[in-house]
């Protein structure tokens, strides 16, 4: 695959372990994990991956400050923090909604990590980040923007890298199911998928978006992936699955399925999940074994995406 730049700070290749105490439990299929929840990065997650590749664009611009947006217990945000840090970059940060009563969780790391905050309320935040990128600009900052979850070509491109790493690694599930939510994730693996032939299934469970939107801006993404691998892929609608029937009661609510997944892994392989992200996937794995989605002889790949610091976020400890 071609090469682009990219600066090295992730702890690669994130391990890939089975899950047979869970997957005895659910008298399901095979059970896997691929272990992003530990790509190193101030707790690690899947966008330490995307921001190898954005930091090296960002340094290729002389860039001297990240910017980049999303909600208080983004873990984007808190990996972004932690990579301008590494890198002797300033950081801001534009959180949408009011600041917290308590600092927990992300939202405590990101201010130990010296990113600055200012806040935003959601419906005006895409004109909040603007007015902060042009005043930095302005004031010879030197910022470089990077989008919400960090999901542009070049951020998602970090997936297509992480299939190629999965099919190193000797792993061929016939699933590979993770939470997907502004989409680079998915739509970088569906590239790699397409690349390496990979002959699985890909399956993207939706934690805040209805399956049309979210499965238009994947194939979108993953189409300006290709062109900037300069890959000639035929990737087409029925190469992006999307699960809606998960999305609970909305994004970043914890429930009592949410709170079952997080129990199950947690108890059966001592393993944990994030109450926004992998919750609500897990609870989709779960359910979709228990209804039969699967073949008992399949082997299905869960990719643990991270997020785990949100578990120590005040909103969510006294659910869990
Ligand atoms: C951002 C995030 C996701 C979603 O990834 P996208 O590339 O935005 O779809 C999933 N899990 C965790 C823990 C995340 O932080």
């Amino acid at each position: 695959m071609y090469t682009l730049p990219r600066l090295r700070f992730a702890h690669l290749p994130t391990p890939v372990e089975t899950m047979p105490r869970l997957s005895e439990f659910l008298g399901g299929p095979q059970l896997w994990v691929k272990r992003d929840d530990l790509t190193g990065l101030a707790f690690g997650g899947n966008k330490t991956r995307k921001l190898e590749f954005l930091l090296a664009e960002a340094q290729a611009h002389g860039a001297r400050t990240l910017i980049t947006a999303g909600a208080v217990q983004s873990n984007h945000c808190r990996q972004t923090a932690a990579a301008a840090a590494r890198y002797g970059l300033d950081c801001i940060l534009v959180l949408t909604g009011e600041p917290p009563e308590q600092n927990s969780g992300n939202f405590l790391l990101d201010q130990l990590l010296g990113a600055d905050i200012v806040w935003s309320p959601p419906a005006d935040r895409d004109r909040k980040l603007e007015e902060v990128f042009n005043t930095a600009w302005q004031g010879g900052m030197r910022p470089y923007l990077i989008p919400y979850g960090g999901s542009n070509a070049v951020g998602a491109s970090a997936y297509a890298f992480a299939m190629e790493e999965l099919l190193s690694q000797g792993m061929r599930p016939d699933w590979v199911v993770f939470p997907s939510s502004s989409g680079g994730t998915q739509a970088g693996l569906v590239v790699g998928g397409k690349q390496y032939a990979f002959s699985g299934k890909i399956l993207g469970i939706s934690v805040d978006k209805p399956k049309e939107g979210l499965a238009d801006t994947v194939l979108r993404l993953a189409l300006s992936v290709g062109e900037c691998l300069k890959a000639k892929l035929d990737i087409r609608e029925q190469d992006v699955l999307v699960n809606d029937d998960f999305l609970g009661a909305g994004y970043g609510v914890m429930g009592p399925v949410e709170r079952e997944a997080l129990q199950l892994f947690a108890r059966t392989e001592g393993l944990l999940l994030d109450p926004v992200y992998t919750g609500k996937a897990g609870a989709g794995l779960i359910s979709l074994v228990r209804s039969g989605y699967f073949r008992k002889d399949d082997v299905v790949l869960f990719w643990h995406t991270g997020g785990t610091p949100a578990l120590f976020a005040e909103a969510y400890t006294r659910l869990i």
